[in-house]
């Protein structure tokens, strides 16, 4: 039997709409700039938008299932995570999942548990990817009242997938990051990059991502340029934790004020981008000032609303 839903359920879940917008419209354009590399950069450069529609892929389709959770029973139900992810791949596993996410996800729909399926993964390492991170902002949008219990629920929601603790590292930094502009939403925006990664840092686990996440904070605090953090910390080549949420939590401090300033410098990383872009766009949203442009908002495929609350009708 679940706990009762908080009494200010229905507040929480706006502001995880909020978060989940940024996500997807982040994860749908930053997706569109694949390509060959010269045309990719000169496009970014110049900001040329890409023609509507925008597809989300898999960080969207993961987070969809996160809050459909959060949305029935007000807290992160684990086994109710993995039957969501398995029963949204089953109808469509085409979202642009990574390998072994596929691999996990295929077995989740075959009946597996994902307490065991979930170890095995990487020869027994279990995962240490990004994908924890990509998903989990509306958590944070979510529990941003109470620390302690975000943490503990940011990392239950990495640990269906990812059992490795840097994969679950990434997913709290995340979910403290969007927790953070939440309850800094009316706070002016320029005076927040240095804090918020202070207070990430006070509260993720000591883990490689962690050290990223340092050295992401002596860049900002030093003034270092886009340019260094890209070379320095990486932009997700590696679809790790490590090499992704750090550089994501450094273009967030750096443009907390401005959903398209953040965009454009995020996709300008290259690497993983509908994964960075996905990430800065759940938290980001959540400023006060940074609303995202209405026409991006149109531009990304639609989210159904109704999924959320009605899992018989679910939908790919
Ligand atoms: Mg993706």
């Amino acid at each position: 039997m679940s706990p009762a839903l908080p009494l200010d359920h229905a507040a929480r879940l706006q502001r995880v709409r909020l978060s989940l917008d940024g996500l997807s419209v982040g994860d749908a354009l930053g997706q569109r700039f694949f390509g060959k590399e010269t045309l990719v950069v000169s496009a970014i450069e110049r900001r040329v938008l890409p023609e509507p529609p925008w597809t989300y892929t898999d960080d969207t389709e993961m987070a969809l299932a996160l809050v459909e959770v959060l949305s029935l029973h007000g807290h992160l139900d684990q086994d109710a995570l993995a039957a969501s992810f398995a029963r949204r791949y089953r109808a469509n596993p085409s979202r642009g999942y990574g390998g072994g996410a596929h691999t996990l996800l295929r077995q989740l729909t075959l009946g597996e548990r994902w307490q065991d399926a979930a170890p095995a993964l990487f020869e027994g390492q279990g995962s240490f990817g990004n994908g924890g991170a990509m998903r989990v902002a509306p958590l944070g949008a979510y529990f941003s009242d109470d620390t302690p219990t975000l943490v503990a629920q940011a990392r239950a929601s990495a640990q269906v997938t990812h059992a490795h603790p840097d994969g679950q590292a990434g997913a709290v930094a995340i979910a403290l990051a969007a927790a953070f502009f939440w309850n800094h939403r009316d706070r002016p925006a320029s005076s927040l990059g240095e804090p918020l990664l202070r207070f990430v840092l006070d509260h993720t686990p000591p883990s490689a991502t962690r050290d990223g996440i340092e050295r992401a904070l002596s860049l900002h605090v030093s003034g270092g340029s886009l340019q260094q953090a890209i070379e320095t910390l990486g932009t997700g080549y590696q679809v790790s934790s490590a090499d992704t949420v750090p550089f994501c939590l450094f273009c967030i401090a750096r443009h907390p004020g401005s959903f398209e300033d953040a965009f454009w410098s995020t996709v300008s990383g290259l690497g993983d981008r509908d994964t960075t872009c996905a990430i800065v766009g759940g938290v980001v949203a959540l400023h006060g000032e940074a609303r995202i442009p209405p026409g991006w908002l149109a531009s990304r495929e639609p989210l159904s609303y109704l999924d959320l609350h009605r899992p018989g009708l679910l939908r790919s």
